[in-house]
């Protein structure tokens, strides 16, 4: 017999489902800080910990989904235990892919919940202004954007919900609650705290150089000044808070002796890098397709090719030419060692080596090279990828999907009647709309999905694994939402739409003829009237 409806035990339920949630987050934060250091077995010890918490509220409050998914980690941290304490690669990757899945869960029951189930795990920004009804405003404009912001209106509303929560960010007015005292509110928060939280502080006044100083001195990543404006205040969370976004570094290893090699390799993993063995120096090129890495480790000799050879073989190549090269070798000759970096090398280390030595060199290189990477395949305004390279994720899904029998759909989008908005409000705001439409989608789009900066005001998505009616749901859900966001403007708050056009791959069309139907569907949905998504062939 179903049990009668009672809204309070339904709402008792809610609030400790809440805990399942919490729970999570924790073990997000756990993961995260764990990207900066070396692992250490109480680390791990900590995770394994919060998990079998979370497993515990999840079967209790009946989240399906995160016991599922606390099970599966606590088989990859078994794994590790196995292994004695052991990274590997397969595990690296194991609990990357089981956090990314634990990032995006939500609860599964009960509706009523008021922020949607993703801003509920994903941590509230706070935000103090002096204007407490102007903070309440910009944090409604920052959940079109699917954030979930809190305004706080004074000093002890802060203090309790920094006591419950921490925060993805903080934003304060340095004058809150008295002049001066926001620097003084947000420095005291940021004491004993070993990861500092972000910090953005507003002033409505240009502020002299003292007031700035103190600003940093307080721990502020940025300063505000000015009208505060939802988009771009997203645009520095954003950036803000993506530093902590993670994927594991992959490293590729070439040296003829295996003992060498994985000795190599567990240092790498220690610290949670992923890493590949090659013994055989003439493979190179098929293995750096396949695995991508943002970095190789090659010994100095080899029989049959020697890495100053072998790196030049790989320069050749204009896919990899700005993959880092690092050489690992006891060849103690400087002139030696010189004469092997100016052949396409970037580094050069000794054995033997302090492990903090070659993690160090091969994170901060790493890091490097894909902050030079994204540079060259995004569009500057945006982030956005180009036009070029969105083409070519087109392309790279499609095969993919073809090879997977996975569906595969791809979007364009044209915003509506934006010469207008050029010519009513300027280009600077016309780069604002746009700007914002880009982060609209980031934090609207599935994490799987690539966004690109197809040409002025025109993107393009590729959606893997997704089939046409959901592609088409989710752009329609989209592009109702922009149209509400309104951005000040004068004499009037200014309001845009867009058009889209989706597609699905099927047996008759490739990336490049997709792309052609995704336009002529965008054509379409422009001609009837435009603020609409159509799908095509
Ligand atoms: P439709 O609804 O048919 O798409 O009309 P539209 O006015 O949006 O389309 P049209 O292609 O005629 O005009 C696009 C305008 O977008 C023209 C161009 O000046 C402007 N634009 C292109 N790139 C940028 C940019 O980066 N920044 C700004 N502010 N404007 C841009
Ligand atoms: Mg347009
Ligand atoms: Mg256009």
């Amino acid at each position: 017999m179903p049990e009668p409806h009672d809204s309070s035990r339904e709402q008792l339920k809610q609030h400790f489902a809440q805990r399942v949630i919490h729970q999570a987050h924790h073990i997000l934060e756990i993961w995260q800080r764990l990207q900066h250091r070396e692992w250490a077995a109480q680390d791990l010890a900590e995770l394994n910990d919060a998990n079998v918490r979370l497993q515990r509220f999840a079967e209790r409050f009946e989240q399906v989904e995160h016991v599922g998914l606390s099970r599966s980690i606590a088989e990859a941290l078994l794994t590790i235990e196995i292994n004695s304490g052991r990274l590997n690669s397969h595990s690296i990757n194991e609990l990357n892919r089981l956090m990314h899945r634990l990032s995006r869960t939500g609860l599964r029951q009960g509706e009523p919940l008021s922020p949607t189930s993703l801003s509920t795990l994903r941590k509230p920004v706070y935000i103090m202004l002096q204007d407490f009804e102007r903070a309440d405003r910009l944090a409604r404009q920052l959940e079109f954007f699917g954030l979930c912001a809190l305004p706080l209106r004074s000093a002890r509303a802060f203090n309790q919900a920094m006591a419950e929560r921490h925060p993805a960010a903080i934003v304060i007015d340095v004058d809150f609650s008295a002049p001066g005292a926001g620097l003084v509110l947000a420095a005291q928060a940021q004491e004993g705290l070993e990861q500092k939280l972000p910090l953005l502080f507003f002033s409505l006044l240009e502020s002299d150089t003292p007031t700035r100083l103190a600003a940093v001195r307080a721990g502020g990543r940025e300063f505000l000044t000015g009208t505060l404006e939802a988009s771009s205040l997203l645009e520095k969370i954003e950036v803000l808070t993506s530093a902590a976004q993670y994927e594991p570094y992959k490293v590729l290893v070439i040296d003829d002796s295996r003992a060498q090699a994985m000795f190599t390799e567990r240092l790498l993993n220690s610290a949670g890098i992923v890493t590949r063995t090659l013994t055989d120096p003439i493979q190179a090129m098929g293995e750096l397709a396949d695995f991508q890495p943002d970095l190789i480790v090659l010994d100095m000799y080899m029989p049959g090719c020697t890495g100053p050879e072998l790196a030049k073989v790989i320069r050749h190549n204009d896919r990899y030419v700005s993959v880092p090269i690092i050489y690992l070798s006891a060849e103690g000759d400087l002139d030696k060692q010189l004469d092997a970096m100016s052949e396409g090398g970037d580094d050069f280390l000794t054995k033997p080596i302090r492990s903090r030595h070659l993690i160090t060199t091969v994170r901060n290189r790493a890091a490097r090279a894909r902050h030079l990477k994204s540079r060259m395949v995004r569009d500057s305004l945006t982030g956005l990828y180009n036009h070029t390279h969105i083409l070519q994720l087109l392309e790279d899904c499609s095969f993919r999907a073809r090879r997977e029998s996975k569906p595969l759909c791809f979007a364009m989008l044209d915003i509506d009647h934006f010469k207008r908005v050029n010519d009513t409000h300027g280009h600077p705001m016309g780069d604002r709309v746009i700007k914002s439409l880009a982060l609209f989608l980031k934090q609207r789009l599935r994490k799987t999905d690539f966004i690109g900066r197809y040409g002025g005001e025109e993107f393009a998505i590729v959606m893997p694994d997704t089939h046409l009616n959901a592609a088409v749901a989710v752009l329609d859900e989209i592009r109702q939402r922009f149209a509400e966001i309104h951005y000040p403007a004068q004499p009037h708050d200014l309001f845009c739409t867009f058009s889209a056009g989706v597609v699905q791959l099927h047996e008759g069309n490739d990336g490049l003829s997709m792309a052609t139907y995704a336009d002529e569907a965008l054509y379409r949905a422009k001609r009837a009237g435009r603020n609409q998504v159509l799908s095509g062939e």
